[in-house]
């Protein structure tokens, strides 16, 4: 069993796009400190990146795009010093009923086929309360980037970089 960082992407990682998608590089702008702070995550949790992305079953974004631009992103924080990560897609339409769009806790579930999740000493971090609600329904840690919603998360921060602060202090005790 691996204690494992659940992270949204839109709003966490990079800025998110308001009324849009993520489907060209211009549009996918890092967040001030995310990539130090995914080297800290990955050196001491198995870091998961589980993100919706409906734009590709509108035809809207190209999935091979979404592949690339991940693997960019890993290569980013592995020349940084970090660990590979590992990423959850859903990519279908909001009406679909699927199983793994988030609030549903597919992705979540996902990662635990592939491998053990230690969900009591796991975190997800997130923007929306769709997230929290994902995280919420598998019992990890949660934390709202912004202001709190409903669900609850347990924490909130204002970045991905003031979350670490959190994980560190409840992950040592
Ligand atoms: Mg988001
Ligand atoms: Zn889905």
């Amino acid at each position: 069993m691996r204690a494992t960082v659940f992270l949204d992407r839109d709003g966490v990682i990079n800025h998110r796009i308001m009324g849009g998608y993520v489907n060209h590089r211009d549009a996918f702008n890092l967040l001030p400190g995310v990539i130090q702070s995914m080297v800290w995550l990955s050196q001491r949790f198995r870091v998961a990146i589980v993100t919706n992305q409906q734009g590709i079953a509108r035809g809207l974004t190209d999935p091979q795009f979404v592949r690339d631009l991940h693997a960019d992103l890993e290569r980013q924080v592995v020349e940084a010093g970090g660990q590979a990560l590992e990423y959850f897609v859903c990519p279908h339409h909001r009406d679909a009923g699927c199983a793994c769009r988030k609030p549903r806790a597919g992705l979540l579930n996902q990662a635990h086929e592939v491998e053990a999740v230690d969900w009591e000493k796991s975190f997800l971090v997130g923007d929306s309360d769709s997230d929290i609600a994902a995280g919420a329904s598998k019992s990890v840690t949660t934390i709202k980037i912004g202001e709190q919603g409903e669900p609850a998360a347990d924490y909130t921060a204002a970045s991905l970089r003031d979350a670490i602060g959190i994980v560190e202090r409840v992950s040592s005790r």
